[in-house]
């Protein structure tokens, strides 16, 4: 490609708009623009990157068995409201009718579609196992587009759909998806790691997210430092009987007798442990749902976070909600903040803790009454027999991991992927079945495998990046390298330079040709800020000494290659920066 022809419009100022740097990136090397709100269109640079990430997606898809497909985008409700989704699934459904009064949807995801699509014609187990795909445009009306490409309204999504006769078969299908996904990332030339995320309904292990490890990543992993275990915050295990460092000390057993003390307008954690001059270790905060419509009360100690998710699990709810202050009014006499487990937590139907809180004693609690605590309370004296518990607690980095007991620290990632068992959860309410070997009817047992493409993009400005522009991993470059003519008014450099291009693409290498009547200032800023991970320097001074300069814009290496013997020194060196990215 010549840029002189080329729609690549660079932009000198970052558009107020674009907070993190991979928007800000996109938008000034000219590989996307804004339309609306969580809504880019893709320029030719943008475009050639997006294929690309797509081409390695499928290339991985099909080689593990998966075949694609392309489904529409409008999906009428009819399909969403046999899965029940078309209440539950909220606002990020965009929904309009036709010209006679017929309800539709713009596709966030395609389970019903693609279920649909198998329930007429699936009828043996002989046609199963079936692995559908496709690379589409989804829309989800997201409450807060932001970053670009990262979190937009309109994206683009590579999702699979797995079909199996069996559980056998359902478990095969994940974990073939599993290693697909993480031979494509490797493909991508990205840093990532594939971490346990939470499977709901399914358990098990049948849900992992894969997670593009970069420090502006809106995501935090609880990552093992010795073993291989990584988990997403909600997900990550927390050990029973963890020996706490900062334990109740002093009086922790065989506690005083209760006592009410008085903490007059102390709603806090922060408040109340300041004004009764304890750690926050020695209070156990007391968290009310409503879950489905139940009373429910969580207990977690003052210093930790409650985990709804494993709340969530541990009472195979649907949903659950933080009381609102009025229900807590209801369920305490009294004001958010001074709830309890020892007494007068009314209509409350259960009481869980997490596990840490079996551990201490001569805790401080509310004491369901406005203005008031209890100190030296004992769960197990003070609270009677019936309270539940379990791992309730997010991790913290003090945690041990709860496979091999090492370190665990947290980092930063941008969810990519997702692959996720789903079991009969469409089969069933679709009636997906087929006859099994022994012609009696079952339901078809599901997966589904999803990866961001479009986000992949922003991702990997994201991780590779300097304050020049972006360094694009060579798999996914828009041109794997940029020749630069210096020449000016000489035409003998303008002559070696396009001829040195011209081998390039004879030798099927995808190069770019900067022929712009620029200055060498502006093409050395636009080679940086573009990413080529190849930069080759045609000029009148180098060719008079017989050598083109080349520069791997990773490491900024400069190299002097003879133009004599250019096609061997090109490849020897692009193999060199190939090597660097340990594709
Ligand atoms: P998130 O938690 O980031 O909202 P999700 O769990 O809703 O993602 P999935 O339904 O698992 O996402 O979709 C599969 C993949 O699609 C995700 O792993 C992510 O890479 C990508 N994706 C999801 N939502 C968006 C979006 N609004 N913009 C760009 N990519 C997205
Ligand atoms: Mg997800």
């Amino acid at each position: 490609m010549r840029l002189s022809r080329f729609y690549a419009p660079t932009l000198k100022e970052v558009p107020a708009e674009a907070e993190v740097i991979s928007h800000k990136l996109l938008l000034r090397a000219g590989m996307i623009r804004k339309l609306t709100s969580g809504i880019y269109t893709y320029l030719p640079l943008g475009l050639k990157i997006l294929n690309k990430v797509a081409d390695i997606c499928r290339a991985e898809m099909n080689r593990a068995g998966a075949q694609e497909i392309l489904m529409p985008s409008v999906q009428p409700a009819d399909l969403w409201r046999e899965t029940g989704r078309w209440e539950y699934y909220g606002k990020e459904l965009l929904r309009f009718a036709d010209r006679h009064g017929r309800d539709y949807c713009l596709g966030p995801t395609h389970e019903e579609v693609v279920t649909d699509l198998v329930r007429g014609e699936v009828r043996s187990y002989r046609q199963l196992p079936l692995n559908l795909y496709q690379v589409q445009t989804k829309f989800r009306d997201e409450i807060r587009p932001r970053f670009g490409l990262m979190r937009g309204r309109e994206f683009v999504m590579k999702d699979a759909y797995s079909f199996d006769k069996d559980e056998a078969g359902a478990d095969k299908s994940y974990w073939d998806m599993y290693h697909a996904y993480d031979r494509t990332f490797r493909r991508l030339g990205l840093m990532f790691r594939a971490v346990e995320a939470d499977s709901g309904a399914i358990g098990g292990n049948f849900s992992h997210e894969f997670m593009v490890l970069a420090e502006t990543g809106e995501d935090t992993i609880a990552a093992c430092t010795a073993c291989a275990y990584a988990a997403n915050l909600e997900r990550a295990e927390v050990m029973d009987a963890t020996p706490s460092s900062d334990k109740p000390s002093g009086e922790a057993c065989g506690c005083g007798a209760l006592a009410e003390v008085s903490t007059p307008g102390k709603h806090t954690v922060e408040e109340v442990c300041a004004f009764l001059k304890i750690p926050a270790a020695r209070l156990i905060k007391t968290l009310l749902y409503d879950v489905d419509g139940q009373a429910v009360a969580a207990l977690v100690r003052g210093d930790r976070e409650m985990n709804e998710v494993k709340l969530k699990n541990r009472l195979n709810a649907t949903t659950v909600t933080l009381a609102t202050p009025e229900q807590v009014k209801a369920w305490t006499s009294a004001e958010v903040g001074f709830a309890g487990p020892v007494r007068g937590m009314l209509s409350v139907t259960r009481i869980l803790a997490d596990n840490e809180l079996k551990h201490g004693d001569a805790w401080v609690t509310g004491a369901n009454k406005t203005d008031a605590h209890y100190t030296n309370v004992s769960l197990s004296r003070d609270c009677g027999a019936n309270i539940e518990f379990g791992d309730l607690r997010v991790i913290a980095a003090t945690d041990p991991c709860p496979r091999c007991g090492g370190g665990i620290e947290f980092k930063r990632g941008i969810e990519v992927g997702h692959v996720f068992k789903l079991g009969l959860k469409y089969s069933q309410t679709m009636n997906a079945k087929f006859l099994d070997e022994n012609g009696r009817e079952q339901f078809m047992i599901m997966g589904c495998y999803g990866i961001g493409v479009s986000r992949i993009v922003a991702a990997a400005i994201e991780q590779n990046h300097d304050e020049n522009g972006i360094i694009w991993p060579p798999a996914i470059a828009p041109f794997e390298v940029v020749v630069m003519s210096l020449g000016g008014k000489e035409p003998e450099v303008a002559a070696k330079a396009e001829e040195l291009y011209l081998a390039m693409i004879e030798a099927g290498i995808e190069a770019a040709l900067d022929d712009r009547d620029e200055r060498p200032g502006v093409k050395f800023k636009d080679a940086d800020l573009v990413g080529y991970p190849m930069q080759i320097v045609v000029g009148g001074k180098g060719l008079a000494n017989g050598i083109v300069e080349a520069k791997d814009r990773r490491t900024g290496v400069k190299t002097e290659l003879p133009v004599a013997d250019f096609a061997a020194a090109f490849a020897a060196w692009r193999k060199d920066v190939h090597g660097g990215w340990g594709a």
